[in-house]
C-alpha cells in the first residue's frame, strides 16, 4: 500500500500531515473499490508530491514531510516575489498613465492658450518715446502669441502722432523696431 501526501499550499506541518491523511483514506478507498496500482510511477503520475511504499521507517516518513515543507516554502517565497513584481509593475504602469495625462493636459493648456490680436494684454504695454522724434508714442494694439501658456509672447504696437512712425516692441528681446503702418 502505499502513502500520498500532497503539499501544495500548505502552510503547516499539520496541514501537510492533514493532507498526507486524506489523501492516504482515498487512496485506501480506491485501492479497495479499484485495485492496487501497478506500480509508484503511476501514483506520481496521478499528481502525487510524495510516494512511500509501506512498509517505511518513520524517519522516511519524517524526511518526505520535511521535504515537502521546505517546497511549499519555496512556493510560497516565489508567490511573494510575483506579487512584489507585479506591485512593481503596476506602480510602473500608475506612473505612465499619470504622465500621459500630464501630457494631455499640457496639449489642452497649449490649445487654449490665447493667439491673436487684442488691446488688453496680458503685460501692460510700456510707455515709449519714438526712436525718431523722441516724442511719447500711442499704444495702439497687441498681438499675443509663443507656443504656449508657459511660453507666451507678446508684441505692443505704437505710432507717432508726430512723425506717423508706426512701431513694434516685442516683450521677450525688449527690442523696438519699426514695423508696417498699422490697420487700426
Ligand atoms: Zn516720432
Amino acid at each position: 500500500m502505499m502513502v500520498e501526501a500532497s503539499a501544495r499550499n500548505c502552510s503547516s506541518s499539520w496541514t501537510v500531515l492533514q493532507a498526507a491523511h486524506r489523501l492516504c483514506r482515498r487512496y485506501d478507498f480506491e485501492s479497495k473499490s479499484a485495485g492496487v496500482p501497478t506500480n509508484v510511477r503511476l501514483a506520481e503520475a496521478a499528481g502525487a508530491d510524495a510516494v512511500l511504499i509501506k512498509p517505511c521507517l518513520p524517519q522516511e516518513l519524517a524526511a518526505e514531510i520535511r521535504r515537502l515543507l521546505s517546497q511549499s516554502h519555496e512556493l510560497k517565497a516565489r508567490g511573494r516575489e510575483l506579487r512584489e513584481k507585479v506591485g512593481t509593475q503596476r506602480a510602473k504602469s500608475q506612473e505612465l498613465i499619470q504622465r500621459s495625462e500630464a501630457n494631455q493636459r499640457r496639449v489642452a493648456l497649449s490649445r487654449v492658450h490665447r493667439r491673436g490680436a487684442t488691446s488688453a494684454p496680458p503685460v501692460a504695454p510700456p510707455a515709449l518715446l519714438c526712436p525718431t522724434c523722441d516724442q511719447q508714442m500711442k499704444y495702439v494694439t497687441s498681438q499675443i502669441g509663443g507656443v504656449s501658456e508657459r511660453y507666451p509672447e507678446q508684441w505692443d504696437y505704437f505710432e507717432c502722432k508726430a512723425c506717423r512712425g508706426t512701431f513694434e516692441y516685442r516683450h521677450r528681446t525688449r527690442k523696438l523696431r519699426a514695423s508696417d503702418p498699422l490697420r487700426s
